[in-house]
């Protein structure tokens, strides 16, 4: 074996799990190492868009804390012959056109639910006519969800309809990094020009990333009047609505609220099987209907994840040469999932709660009755009932002694107001995000 591979299988060793080394890494073949380009064998399509998917940057990374080269790695798969497939490394930054979008990310691939509806239907005619009634156009939700996925679609539909029109689709980091650049080199005009210029429709990803970037939102602001005032389409995501993403400018957070605005929910059971299948048939993959219901009720929201498990299903299946079963299904979710945290403690949800309305930990013991500390206390209680076992004595005990009837109350107030409000639905979801197990 080559010594630079050998060495870099070492250090990999070192910072990944040791199931995720033998699965992932030990079927590696090296095939070659030059120009910067190492060359590896992979057993199959599965395993290499895995690979790709989640240790690219691992191996790149590893390989320039060998060499200080920036390696290109090229995978094949065992019995293909040599094609121009890389893993690309070149920094992320700047626009994004055609060639850029993601190509599995179109409308044709998108599974629409009830939970994803109205964020795809605005979507869908905005892409008939970019700059019409639908500017802009604000869709939020929580991560893996299909935001990506949609603006990405939004910019294949626009170029297969009107091929002139230059799409500029980037995430807001992107956006910052060039303002960076281009503040450093003196390029600014050149900057303003671009987007003012050449861009028919401007697609931003994770808006939130800006918060708190004062610049990056000034001039993003200029740019979004101007195009907005030249009747150019203007489409950005966020995990969260423009009134709660921290440290954003009231001024851009009254221009996104201006326009329309699609909360992208977490899927129910339905979509998320339909999803598996889709997925299943875009990989061809064969996926039996018992295995597609198990994932779906064991993966709760993330369709990221319902997508992993797949892939990982499909991996192993044919590594070992057998059909993807009920039993492969389960000893791969054990294996994913056994990373996964124990259920918060009731003081742990108390402090993220505390410090997301930020108020004190002992006002939500208190029995403080004013709105401000009363209704973040609901809604601790609430996530407790929903992400731990106590029952509703136990939980009011934690919170000073009260009742269980209060708990009782507070839970259900919550439920019911979070089916009328999906700003508070998500936020609770932002919420949990971090402390569900
Ligand atoms: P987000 O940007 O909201 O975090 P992504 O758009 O990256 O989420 O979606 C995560 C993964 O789930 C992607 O691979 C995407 O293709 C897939 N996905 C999400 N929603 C759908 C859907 N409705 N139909 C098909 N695939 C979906
Ligand atoms: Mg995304």
């Amino acid at each position: 074996m080559n010594d630079l591979w050998e060495r870099s299988l070492e250090l990999t060793r070192e910072r990944i799990k040791a199931q995720n080394f033998k699965t992932w890494f030990e079927p590696i073949n090296f095939v070659s190492a030059k120009d910067n380009t190492l060359t590896l064998k992979v057993p199959n399509k599965f395993f290499k868009h895995w690979l790709t998917e989640n240790y690219s940057s691992i191996i790149t990374d590893v390989l320039f804390d060998l060499t200080s080269v920036n390696y290109n790695i090229k995978l094949l798969i065992s019995n293909e012959k040599e094609k121009k497939e890389k893993i690309s490394n070149k920094p992320r930054g700047h626009l994004r056109v055609k060639g850029n979008l993601n190509p599995k990310y179109t409308f044709k691939n998108f599974v629409v639910g009830s939970c994803n509806g109205i964020a795809h239907a605005h979507s869908m005619a905005i892409s008939k006519s970019p700059g019409g009634k639908h500017n802009p156009l604000f869709i939020y939700g929580g991560v893996g969800l299909g935001k990506t996925h949609l603006l990405n679609a939004i910019g294949h539909e626009v170029l297969n309809k009107n091929s002139n029109l230059n799409v500029h689709y980037l995430n807001s980091e992107e956006f910052m990094n060039e303002l960076i650049y281009s503040i450093r080199y003196d390029k600014m005009n050149n900057f303003r020009n671009k987007y003012r210029n050449s861009c028919g429709i401007l697609l931003v990803d994770d808006i939130q990333f800006i918060g708190g970037k004062e610049r990056t939102q000034d001039e993003f602001f200029h740019i979004f009047n101007y195009l907005y005032d030249s009747r150019r389409q203007i489409v950005v995501t966020s995990d969260n609505f423009p009134k709660n993403i921290p440290q954003l400018k009231d001024r851009l957070k009254s221009r996104f609220e201006s326009g329309l605005i699609a909360y992208i929910k977490p899927p129910e059971m339905e979509t998320k099987i339909a999803i598996l299948k889709k997925k299943a048939e875009i990989d061809e993959i064969d996926l039996p209907n018992e295995v597609a219901i198990f994932l779906a009720s064991r993966i709760k929201s993330n369709i990221r994840e319902l997508e992993g498990c797949l892939l990982n299903l499909a991996a192993l299946s044919s590594i070992n040469n057998s059909p993807i079963t009920l039993d492969l299904a389960q000893e791969i979710l054990q294996n994913l999932l056994h990373y996964k945290k124990e259920k918060p403690s009731i003081e742990q949800i108390q402090k993220a709660v505390a410090k997301y309305f930020n108020i004190k930990l002992s006002d939500l013991t208190s029995n403080k009755k004013t709105k401000p500390i009363a209704f973040p206390r609901q809604i601790s209680m609430y996530i407790c009932r929903k992400l731990t076992d106590y029952s509703f004595p136990e939980i009011g005990n934690k919170f000073g002694g009260k009742d269980h009837s209060t708990v009782i109350h507070a839970v259900k107030k919550i439920e019911s107001k979070i089916k009328e409000d999906p700003i508070l639905e998500n936020n609770i979801s932002l919420l949990t995000k971090n402390l569900a197990p």
